[in-house]
């Protein structure tokens, strides 16, 4: 059995870091595959290498010179191999980037080459293979992932493979040349590496103990999630709660493969592990996070008998879509129905979509109410609980906040409220007192 371990960039932005790196890999025989990420911030305002390769990009792109733009980049990987004190060289890779840049290879190629050199120093100070992504991992014409060719391929190369250092975060399209993922996407090749050798785990080493119960600059100090299904992970993430990136679990969860969020910084840490549905130990309290996000706006429609309308919620529905207008929750009444949208996607057309419902629907009451937050409680808890909704609205209730909205996913996994956004902070604080500060006093 194998594990995958992926380690973002702070866990390897210089030598001292690598060192921590090798150290967790070493201690553990079965973790044989590693995703590297490029090098990341070392201190506060330090610059992560991706971001210093966008920058060079733009820079060769309007015409300066590589040598001079790409050299801090150089000095970068440069220092950490000789603290390291590895006998290595990239200077002919660096010969071969420059030529690249030449020849237009393109900003996705550029960005890349900070995991594909991490990914050779590290592949060099373990001992492990070097297995480039771009060998193994793919997109189709339209640029999107292509799942089955990826694992088919890189299954096979990793199969004959014993220990390898795979890069994160781009592969290569049809005609050869490189193509990234979006953001973080270093998370989602562990997740395809993961799936692709059949591992046992997919560990994720960042610089964190694992997942919140709640945002740390709401919430002091709150507890860690020590275990979460993908379900609830999924709505915590759509919410704004993210450390891992938010494609990544697609591809292990299909394989029922766990994943382990570990601290590089911090690796006795038991971190956060993410499990399928059906294979969940009990939950330690009765909600497992809360997240919530700002910016959400409330279109209000009233109109008399509108359930005798036949194709009312279509047409209303056909009006949004052709905006570009996602609906995010619409609670109904008899005759009324609030769409809940993000604020921005109503930005500059406001007016045209009001004319539009107007004429289409004709409502005989409408309104846009901006200033909306929206607060998801999550937990698998809560499907056997009994009055989990009462503790929410009480919390809320005794804090003086009113709830504009109230929305239950049909698995029985969240509770979602609306409430201004001048009540976000004080609510998600009023519901962790609820919820995990009393069940502690209770234990
Ligand atoms: N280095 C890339 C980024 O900064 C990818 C990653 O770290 O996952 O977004």
């Amino acid at each position: 059995m194998s594990k995958v371990v992926k380690f973002g960039g702070s866990s390897l932005a210089d030598a001292k870091q690598f060192k921590k790196v090798a150290d967790i890999i070493k201690a553990d025989e079965e973790r044989c595959y590693v995703i590297p990420s490029a090098p990341g911030k070392r201190f506060g305002d330090d610059t992560k290498v991706t971001d210093m390769l966008y920058h060079c990009y733009d820079e060769v792109a309007g015409g300066a010179d590589f040598a001079k733009s790409f050299a801090p980049v150089r000095e970068r990987f440069n220092g950490i191999i000789s603290e390291l004190g590895i006998d290595l060289s990239l200077e002919d890779e660096f010969v071969k980037i420059g030529r690249n840049f030449a020849s237009c290879a393109g900003r996705d190629y550029a960005a890349s080459r900070g995991e594909y050199l991490n990914g050779i120093i590290l592949a060099k100070y373990l001992g492990f293979t070097f297995v480039d992504a771009a060998k193994g991992i793919f997109f189709d014409n339209k640029g999107n992932f292509d799942g089955d060719i990826t694992n088919a391929c890189l299954g096979a190369i990793l199969d004959r493979t014993p220990r390898a250092v795979i890069p994160g975060f781009y592969g290569a399209m049809p005609d050869g040349s490189i193509k990234t993922f979006s953001r973080g996407g270093s998370d989602f090749t562990g997740s395809v590496v993961a799936k692709a050798v059949k591992a046992s785990l997919y560990e994720n080493w960042t610089d964190v103990s694992g997942f919140l119960v709640a945002d740390p600059r709401i919430v002091a100090n709150p507890e860690v999630i020590s275990v979460i299904t993908y379900s609830e992970l999924r709505e915590l993430s759509y919410m704004g709660a993210g450390v891992l990136h938010e494609d990544s679990i697609f591809p292990v969860r299909s394989a029922n493969i766990p994943i382990n969020i570990k601290n590089t910084n911090s690796p006795q840490d038991a971190g956060t592990l993410i499990v399928p549905t059906g294979t969940e130990p009990a939950s330690k309290y009765l909600i497992t996070g809360i997240a919530g996000k700002k910016e959400f706006s409330v279109i209000s429609i009233e109109k008399d008998r509108m359930n005798s309308h036949k194709g009312f919620m279509r047409r209303l529905l056909q009006v949004l879509e052709n905006h570009g207008i996602f609906p995010e929750h619409m609670p109904t009444g008899i005759d009324t129905v609030s769409v809940v949208v993000n604020s921005h996607e109503l930005e500059h057309q406001s007016e045209k979509l009001t004319e539009r419902l107007v004429e289409v629907v004709k409502p005989d009451h409408f309104e846009i109410i901006d200033g909306l937050a929206l607060i998801a409680v999550v937990g698998r808890g809560m499907r056997s609980a009994k009055g989990t909704a009462t503790r929410v609205f009480a919390a809320l209730s005794h804090a003086d906040i009113n709830i504009r909205m109230i929305d239950q996913g049909s698995s029985e996994l969240n509770i979602i409220v609306g409430i201004n956004e001048k009540d976000f902070e004080k609510a998600i604080k009023v519901i962790y007192d609820m919820f995990i500060l009393s069940e502690q006093a209770e234990k």
